[in-house]
């Protein structure tokens, strides 16, 4: 451990989807700031790992996350062209469940109220529109043509190689034990140094809490699995509200290779400690009832674990912390925040510099659980 302690403008804490994506746009902005990793770059022990992250306009969570994903999607062709690889695929994503279902509900009520463009589709449509699947228990879907997917560790690995390292240093396998906010900065211990910093920016995932335990957060242990499929041009982004009451979801099948998963099928844990095998039971699961929808799903290739980290009303967290203007806090991405990450970055760098964000964010304010 050096003696000297190097100051930063800004330190940023955790470099999954959101430290990287906050350390590129601070590098751009020519800020002088250092983001420290526990792990190494585009590990798989978080949960920004994997190919992929659907996209969608029409949030059926909440109509105020549909300008922030605007504001996303500009951002990510915009990323595209500055790196000059593809991150954003619009193919297209149906979510099929009833009607009266609050998911569907949802999801036209903020298509209409932010003139997202949707197709509501009966049972015939379904059938004649995406032959690759059986929708024999499903009767209508909200389609909309501009969801889709993005490339994740793709996008890690562009923010990460692309950042200005005149201003932007990147720490990895260096985990930090510990943050101390005085008036006129933060100090910040790791197992290998300490750093000083104006304005400490935390995105440390599963493992938040740690370091804002003001904030209720619950990390919770998923899992995905990918299974053989032909190239079939037809699948879109899909959601089924299965009998089971299970939300499974995949994309379109990249090099005879399916992704899917359960949006809702996890359970508590911790993130230092959490069971990362999965069992083979997990994978028989949700093959039955995907096979159902998908009669050509072919051989298991792999499944890994992943981790949600939930608050209690499902929003993210993303705010200046109000007991210490020093600390500002992207936390509790709730399993949907990958597509948000360029916004959610480029909000934290106007807190962090500024101390307040042109974005509307201030519905994903933690003070909202303080009473
Ligand atoms: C299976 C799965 C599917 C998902 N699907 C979607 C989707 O389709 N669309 C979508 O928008 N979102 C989706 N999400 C959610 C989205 O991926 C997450 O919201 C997002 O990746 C969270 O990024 P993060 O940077 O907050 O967390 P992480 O990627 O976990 O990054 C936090 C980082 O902080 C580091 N860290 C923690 N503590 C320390 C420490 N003490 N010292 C140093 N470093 C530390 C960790 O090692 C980690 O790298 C999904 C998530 C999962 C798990």
């Amino acid at each position: 451990m050096s003696d000297h302690i190097q100051h930063y403008e800004v330190i940023v804490l955790g470099l999954g989807a959101m430290g990287s994506a906050v350390m590129y746009e601070l590098s751009q902005s020519k800020i002088q700031c250092l983001g420290i990793e526990q792990f190494t770059p585009i590990h798989d022990l978080g949960s920004s790992h994997g190919q992929t992250r659907v996209i969608r306009k029409a949030y059926f969570e909440h109509p105020d996350y549909v300008p922030l994903v605007l504001e996303s999607y500009k951002f990510w062709e915009k990323y595209e062209k500055e790196f000059g690889v593809e991150l954003l695929v619009k193919c297209g994503l149906f979510t099929s469940t009833d009607l009266d279902h609050p998911v569907y509900q949802g999801s036209r009520l903020s298509a209409q109220k932010h003139y997202v463009e949707f197709e509501e589709l009966n049972q015939i449509d379904l059938a004649v529109k995406f032959p690759s699947f059986s929708f024999f228990d499903q009767k209508f879907a909200l389609y909309e043509p501009s969801g889709g997917y993005l490339f994740a560790e793709r996008a890690l690995e562009c923010w990460q190689k692309n950042i200005h390292e005149k201003y932007a240093t990147l720490q990895f396998e260096e985990k930090v034990q510990n943050i101390e906010p005085e008036s006129s900065k933060v100090t910040v211990t790791t197992n290998k140094n300490i750093y000083s910093c104006d304005q400490l920016i935390v995105c440390a995932g599963a493992w938040a809490k740690k370091f804002i335990p003001h904030v209720p957060l619950q990390a919770y242990r998923m899992t995905y699995h990918v299974f053989e499929h032909d190239d079939a041009k037809d699948i879109p982004i899909f959601f089924f509200n299965t009998p089971k009451n299970n939300w499974l979801y995949g994309f379109p099948p990249i090099d005879g290779k399916m992704k899917i998963a359960y949006h809702n099928v996890h359970e508590p844990c911790d993130p230092d400690t959490v069971n990362r095998f999965v069992q083979q039971k997990e994978i028989e699961s949700i093959y039955e009832e995907a096979r159902a929808y998908l009669p050509k799903l072919g051989k298991h290739v792999f499944s890994k674990v992943c981790l949600y980290t939930m608050t209690p009303d499902e929003h993210f967290i993303v705010c200046k912390c109000s007991k210490y203007n020093n600390i500002n806090i992207a936390a509790g991405f709730s399993g949907h925040g990958f597509k948000f990450s360029p916004v959610v970055a480029r909000a934290l760098v106007d807190l962090a510099t500024q101390g307040k964000s042109i974005y509307p964010i201030e519905f994903l304010h933690s003070d909202r659980f303080s009473n």
